[in-house]
This record gives C-alpha cells, structure tokens and sequence, in this order.
C-alpha cells in the first residue's frame, strides 16, 4: 500500500510538523480575543508575554520542543496582529459620509440587489479598502460600468458582530479581509460619475470573462452552477446556492477554495503524463490565469497558495514535502490574516488535505481486510469527510450524511467541469457547451440535491468535538513521522461513529427558556421545557436565517427533532422554514388554520414533506410539564392582512406563563380580552405582538397581562424603525423595560428561583425577580 513516492513525502516532511503545531496555536487565538475588542493593549501584558516567550528560546536547540517557542511566539504574532487589526478598525469612520472612489469589480446579482466592490480614494482614512457595495437591481438607471470613477454619500454600516453564545466570528473575519464596513444604497442614481470608466487591465479581463459568460445560451440551473463554478459568481437562485451552501463536500470546495487548488492539481497530473516537463510551471501558470479570471478573493488566494505549494512540491520530486508546502502556504496566509483561524473556509481546508493526506492511509489499513484493493480509493474518499466532520458540526450544526459518495461523484465532475467550462466562456464551441451545459443541469438538479441530506449535529457539550478535531492532526502528525497510527485511527473512526448515531453532545434542559435569536428583521423564538422535545416559533426571513437557526439548535445541544410552528404567512416569519426543513429534522409543523383560497404558504413551503397541521384558539397540548394552548385565531379567517391571522400561544409552566403574540395586532388583543384572555397567573412573560410597532400592544392588554419580563424581536437598525417609542412608553407604565432582540444579539430568558434570568448575545446577563405580589 506505501508507495515509494509517499513514503518519501512522509519522511522528507517529518521533521516539519511543529511548523503544524504552531499553526493550530495561532488559529486558537481568534476564538479566544473578544470580537468586538477594540486592540487595546496593557503594555505590561505584552511585556509578560514576549519575557516568558523569550525563557523558551533555548527550547529551539533542541529537536523535540522547538514545538513550544515556535507555537508560543505565532500565537503571540497572531495575538499582536488582531490587536493592530482591531486598532485600525475601531479608527475608522462610520454612518453617513461623502465618498470616493472607483467601481471595482463586474456588478453580480444577489437576491433582489446587485453587488460590487467600491474602491475608495476618499477621504484619506479609507483610502485603498475596497468595501462590499449593493444597489437594487430594480432601478430606474443602470448602476455605472465597472471602473467607473464615482463620488457619493453614503452610510458605511460597520460589521456586527455575532452573539457571544454561537460559533460565529463575523468582525474578525470583515477586518482581516479589510472589508469592516459596507454600503447598501437605495438607488444606483445616489452615485455621480466623475469621469469615464478606466478598468484596469485585471477588470477589463473579468469584465470580458463575465460578458462572454452571459452570451452562452444557458438555462437557469446550467447558468448558476456554470457561473460559480468557473467564475466564483454565486447563484442567482437562492435554492440553488442553498444547495450548494449545506451540500458539504461542495460548500467545502467553494468556500475554502480548494476548487482552485483541485483544478492545478489536476492539470498538473495531466500534463506530466502527457509531456513529462514543465508541468509546475504549466499547472501554476494555469491557476493564476484562472485566479485573475474569477477575481482574486480570500478563498482564491488561499487555493492558489495551496495548488502552488503542490506543484512545487511535485516537481521537486517531494524535496519540498507537502508538510512543508500545505503549512508554509497556509502560514503565509496566516501572516497576512491574523483571524484566519476565525475563518470556517480556512479551518475546512486545512482539516480536508490533512484527511485527504494523511489520514486516508491509517483509515485504509482498518478496512482493507474488508475491501482489499478498494480500500485505498476508500480511505481517500472517507478520510477528508471524517476529518471534517467535527469542523462541519461546530461551524454549520451538522454534517453531509452523502459526504463519501459526494466526495467520489461530485469532485471528480468538478476538477473536469471547471477548466472546461472556463475554456468555453473563453472559447465556446456549441455543441460542446450544450453538453457541459447538460451535465450541470443534471448535476445541479439531480445528482447535487441528492446528496444534500445533512445530519445534525448537536454540539452542546464542546469537549469531544475538540477532542476529534486535536485527534486528526494527531493523527497526522503520526502518520506523518512514521509511529503506530492504529489504535487512533480506531478511536477516531469511534468517536465520530458515536456522535453521529447520538446525534451529537447535549444535555436535556434543566428549566424553562425561551431565546429571541437574533436573525435580522423578523421572529425566530427557541423554546425548550425540561422534559420535552424543542419548539421553535418561526424560522426568521430567508436562508441565511434557517442556517443561522441550525447553528443555534446545534450548539445549544437540541438532539431531537424540533416542533415549528409557524405563526402566520409572512416572509419575516417563514422565511428560514425551506433551509430549516433540510437542515434539521423537523417533527411536525403548524400553521393558523386560515379560510383562504390560495395557499398563503407556497412562497415558503419545502418542496417535499407532509401538509402542516392547522392550529385554532382551544387547540392544547403538553410537552413536558409545560402546557401549550392556541388562543389566536378564534376561527378560520380570510384577512387582508396575515398579521392578523397570526398565532397567539399560551405556555404554562410551573408558576410561569409564557405569552407569545406572533404579530397580533391591537385589535386581536382587544378581541382576546372580549374572550376572557389572559385571566390569572403569578409570573408571566409577554414577547409582544409584531415587532413592537404602535398597532401592538395595546395599553389595555399590556395593563391586563402585567408582565414580569417582555421580550421584542426587531432587528438593528430596521427600516421600519420597530420598535415604536409609544410602545416603549406603554411598557415604561407598567414599569418594564423590554428587552430588543436586535441591540441585544438575541436575547434568552430562563426561569430560575425566584426570577427570571437574561443573557444577551452581547454578552450582558440581568436577573429580574419575581413580584412579590402576583396578579389576583
Ligand atoms: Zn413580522
């Protein structure tokens, strides 16, 4: 099974493995420094740190702890250099501001807006960043023609960070990719041309590429893979690039890069076998055409670094072994980007090649009693899956289920595809683009979605996630350095069967809680009762939020499948439920029975799965010790509008009642009153109606209710200025505060003894106790 080849990459590179140490130190010290740290540093700190580095330099003498100085001194770097990023961008100017500058790349669609980059030459501060730049693609005047020189005044809108309590790193990743603020205009006429377009020649290039691309005759599903294939532009069709988001194996591909790096080594294979010389200089020569034709973003450097230090590394016959070329290309990177460790593209890519390279061999050896020749194919196939499987779990919440058969079908498809499909853009031939064409049609609607079955991943308790990801580049280093790889190969192989047949880490629920997650303008609500199975109260307003949603059942350690319901038909509400429905399993759904004729949900629903359950005022049920009841609607109604069909629900636990008022209106909570709503309870929670906008929460209701504790989903800094100050002055009269989802973070209230807790995304916690005096 060991090749002399290999064999050689293995021992040339065994000496180099701290270098892989240091490395995993270094990325360590993103997810460590706070996110929204502004870098100041106390200089004593730093003094402590470079005297105690200094204390191990003799270690570098040494062979076995050189390992010590060399993590302790790139982590400190990193350190420094998040602290210099962090300066650099708290310095920097935002809200409203007179700019210029220069469109710097071929304007995309996304969603409902087109997207660019802007490269600004004024004002000073933010001379040379090139920040994300979006106008509606519904406008009345083209936007300007890439390389337009413009001028403008706009909002820089900084990055926000993500809640403390999700895996998410936001802001670190915007400042060490020098994208910290961004520009959404109303309308493309908001921009004046200053002169005429001057593309440089790397635009022109992209621009042509682009051009060419929209000329091949192409249908839908052809036209967005074909297009994010070959020239990194995401899908139109949200579906489409969902699939391509959740799939895996293809996530992994685009995000991290690795798709560039796959194509090199592709074509270097090819060429050496076909002329045996210059296949180095041919394959890298090839990756730069193809980097400068997508456009040179993070995750293209990243593979070209990668596909470079391959070819190198081949055509010196393994003199520069892959240990040495993966670790120093992605060192380099590291150098220049301080929170590449806070990047999932970077982790993924990393964790596939040590699978790919080193952990497929240990991996064959276990089953070849079982598959003989095959098994080495197999190990290469597995291996990258299994080694990313934690990183899937923490990062996303779950993991491909397909991953294997993914890996054989669709990498193969996409190192042939991609060159091919760029020389067409260049060169079209018709029959042959109308093959290609076909091929993606099927890949992206038959075979894609296919192997799109995710398995969550609950990852509640972190340590064993931690565990397995240390054990591959354990693993790795082993390999590597010629020791004894069976017993953990064994573990590995168990551990990650376990966490897959338990659905991952958690522990059920100690007491009540209810969590707003923050997911922009809209409602997402996690319920959890001791006892019972989860409930979520809508899916918040697209995609992204159903992704975010599968990210925080996973770390908060929801094993089970979960009950949506689903409060009435409105984007802001269902959304996330299409990507919810893929990601997670869903146990039942419920939906307000309505007297409709038209179907208000077919915008939203999943394209498979059963009808939702009707919900009606009187419907009840336990889960757990707690008790759910429907108090809106009252019958079936046909309403102009859906916010007032919306569903009202009761939760009653222990001496708590929760009030969840979807977007009800004023006028139900009139109606709800008429019907003898809310009557007694000591302790109560209300998550007002409708975003806290003045049609809601009525005086009255909010007077006959008294609540403890309220709770206001809106997002930051929402157009529709939600939540209203008359509302804020209705609940000040009651003597609360209410807590915004959107400022906050999210929001997660829990019931403990003697109060309710809360704990903010942002990292704040208050303790509200209970009324001495509970309502008559
Ligand atoms: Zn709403």
């Amino acid at each position: 099974m060991l090749s002399r080849s290999s064999l050689w990459q293995r021992l040339s590179g065994a000496s180099l493995w701290p270098l892989a140490w240091a490395l995993a130190a270094a990325c360590t010290v993103p997810w460590l420094a706070p996110e929204r740290w502004n870098g100041q540093l106390a200089g004593r700190w730093v003094v402590l740190g470079a005297l105690a580095w200094s204390l191990t330099l003799p270690l570098l003498r040494g062979r076995r702890w050189i390992v010590v100085p060399l993590a302790l001194g790139l982590a400190g770097f990193t350190f420094l250099g998040l602290a210099r990023k962090a300066r650099w961008e708290a310095a920097l100017p935002s809200g409203f501001l007179a700019v210029e500058g220069r469109i710097a790349a071929p304007w995309t669609l996304q969603g409902e807006r087109l997207r660019t980059q802007l490269e600004l030459s004024a004002p000073e501060v933010l001379r040379g960043l090139a920040l994300p730049l979006t106008v509606p693609a519904e406008g009345e005047l083209p936007p300007p023609a890439p390389g337009t020189p413009v001028r403008l005044r706009a909002e820089l809108r900084p990055v926000q960070p993500a809640p403390v309590f999700l895996a998410e790193r936001p802001l670190w990743r915007a400042r060490s990719d020098e994208a910290p603020r961004r520009i959404h205009l109303t309308s493309a006429q908001l921009m004046e041309a200053t002169g005429p377009p001057a593309p440089s020649l790397l635009l022109r290039l992209q621009t042509l590429a682009r051009r060419r691309f929209e000329a091949l005759p192409l249908g839908p599903t052809a036209r967005d893979l074909w297009g994010a294939l070959a020239l990194g532009i995401p899908p139109v069709d949200e579906a489409h690039f969902s699939v391509f988001a959740e799939s895996g194996t293809l996530h992994i591909l685009v995000v991290s890069g690795l798709q560039v790096t796959l194509v090199m080594a592709v074509l270097e294979a090819l060429w050496r076998r076909l002329r045996l010389r210059g296949a180095a200089t041919g394959s890298i020569a090839a990756g730069l055409l193809y980097s400068a034709l997508v456009g040179f973003s993070a995750p293209v450097w990243r593979g070209l670094f990668m596909g470079i230090a391959w070819a190198l590394g081949r055509s010196s016959g393994w003199k520069l072994p892959p240990a040495a070329g993966l670790h120093l290309a992605l060192g380099l990177w590291l150098l220049g980007h301080p929170a590449a460790g806070a990047e999932p593209g970077f982790l993924l890519a990393w964790w596939a090649l040590l699978g790919l390279l080193w952990g497929a061999e240990p991996l064959a050896g276990l089953v070849s009693p079982l598959l003989g020749r095959l098994a080495l194919p197999f190990g290469r196939l597995a291996a990258p899956w299994l080694s990313t499987l934690p990183l899937l779990a923490l990062l996303h919440g779950g993991a491909p289920w397909w991953g294997i058969l993914a890996n054989l079908l669709v990498l193969p498809l996409v190192a042939f595809l991609t060159p091919v499909c760029l020389a067409l853009i260049l060169v079209p031939i018709p029959g042959v683009t109308q093959g290609a064409a076909t091929l993606l049609t099927w890949m992206g609607d038959r075979l894609v979605p296919a192997l799109t079955g995710i398995a969550p991943l609950a990852t509640g308790i972190l340590w064993p996630w931690l565990l397995l990801t240390l054990g591959w580049l354990i693993l790795a280093h082993r390999q590597g350095t010629l020791r004894h790889t069976r017993a953990l190969t064994v573990g590995l192989v168990v551990l990650s069967l376990g966490l897959l047949g338990f659905h991952g880490t958690g522990r059920a629920p100690a007491t009540l809680s209810l969590e707003s997650v923050d997911i922009g303008q809209g409602d997402a609500l996690l319920l959890r009762v001791p006892g019972g199975g989860a409930t979520l109260i809508d899916t918040g307003p697209g995609p992204w939020s159903g992704r975010r949603l599968a990210r925080v059942l996973s770390r908060r350690g929801v094993r089970e499948p979960v009950h949506l319901v689903l409060t009435h038909a409105h984007g802001d509400h269902a959304g996330g439920w299409a990507t919810l429905s893929r990601l997670w399993p869903l146990a039942a759904t419920s939906v307000p029975v309505t007297a409709e004729e038209e179907d208000p949900w077919l915008p939203f629903r999943p394209p498979a799965g059963a009808d939702p359950g009707g919900l009606l005022r009187g419907d009840a049920w336990t889960r757990g010790e707690a008790a759910f009841s429907v108090r809106w609607p009252s019958s079936a109604f046909a309403l102009p509008d859906a916010n007032m069909e919306s569903v009202v629900l009761r939760v009653t636990w222990r001496d708590r009642e929760l009030w969840l008022m979807g977007d009800a209106l004023a006028i139900q909570e009139r109606d709800l009153l008429d019907l003898g709503d809310p009557g007694p309870s000591p302790h109560r929670l209300l998550k007002a109606g409708h975003h806290g906008s003045r049609n809601a929460s009525d005086p009255a209701w909010v007077a006959a209710l008294k609540p403890e504790v309220a709770l206001i989903p809106a997002g930051f800094h929402n157009r529709f200025e939600h939540p209203h100050p008359e509302t804020l002055a209705t609940f000040r009269r009651e003597g609360l505060i209410p807590w915004i989802t959107g400022s906050s973070q999210g929001v997660r209230i829990s019931a403990q003894d003697g109060g309710w807790r809360i704990d903010t995304g942002e990292g704040a916690t208050a303790f509200t106790p209970l009324r001495k005096s509970p309502t008559p």
